[in-house]
């Protein structure tokens, strides 16, 4: 469902969100500094380049931050509290803010990347522990 809480697709974050329509989660990374930038942009944050390579990412995380959230403001998740929205170290470097919606992980703990479908086609990159594969 899409949600005035998940950003429009547009200008820098294009190439991003038609990733997602693949399943393909991918990232800047820059051509000269060699740094990874998030969120999409349209230079490097670090050194001022232009030259921004979107980049396949592995989708392997580890958990640096949780709060658990029993109601939810955004309303494509409003069905699926109580859920974790995370701060997550993917393995390539990057600290992003995701959501764990099958589970409550613990800080330090790993975690996979999975896809939360919105109406439009477009998917929203959330994380897994992995445990129902394994209890599965
Ligand atoms: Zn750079």
């Amino acid at each position: 469902m899409t949600s005035p809480t998940v950003p429009a697709p547009g200008g820098v974050s294009e190439p991003f969100w038609e990733a997602t329509r693949r399943g393909e989660f991918v990232m800047q990374r820059c051509g000269d500094c060699d740094r990874f930038v998030w969120y999409p942009r349209a230079r490097c944050p670090h050194c001022w380049s232009e030259s921004l390579i979107w980049t396949p990412m592995s989708g392997r995380a580890t958990v640096y931050a949780v709060s658990v959230h029993r109601r939810s403001t955004a309303p494509h998740l409003a069905d699926r509290a109580p859920y974790a929205v995370v701060l997550v170290d993917l393995d390539e470097g990057v600290r992003m803010m995701s959501a764990v919606l099958d589970g409550t992980p613990s800080v330090g703990d790993p975690l996979v990347l999975t896809w939360f479908d919105l109406d439009d086609g477009r998917k929203l990159p959330v994380f897994t522990t992995g445990e129902e594969e394994r209890t599965a």
